[in-house]
């Protein structure tokens, strides 16, 4: 298991590979963040989290977004390091 650095939503792989340093410059579905680039870092993380709660958290494949989906639970599982 692993969840997307910047909202937490949940992946059974990482896209940044077994060893966590191989990013398959992916989106996430959910914040439509780009593994690699977006994740890099904490501050890059940090940032594109703000921009994307500003611009109303929408669902990068709308059609993928659970009926009543929460994401105040989804944000409480970003990995520690990168909140
Ligand atoms: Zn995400």
């Amino acid at each position: 298991m692993w969840n997307c650095r910047v909202c937490g939503l949940d992946y059974d792989a990482s896209p940044w590979g077994p060893a966590e340093n191989e990013p398959d410059h992916s989106s996430c579905e959910c914040c439509g963040a780009e593994f690699g680039y977006h994740d890099y870092s904490v501050e890059a993380a940090r940032q594109y989290r703000q921009q994307w709660l500003a611009g109303g958290a929408r669902w990068y494949y709308p059609r993928l977004r659970p009926e009543g989906w929460q994401p105040e639970a989804q944000l409480r599982q970003v990995p520690e390091a990168y909140w």
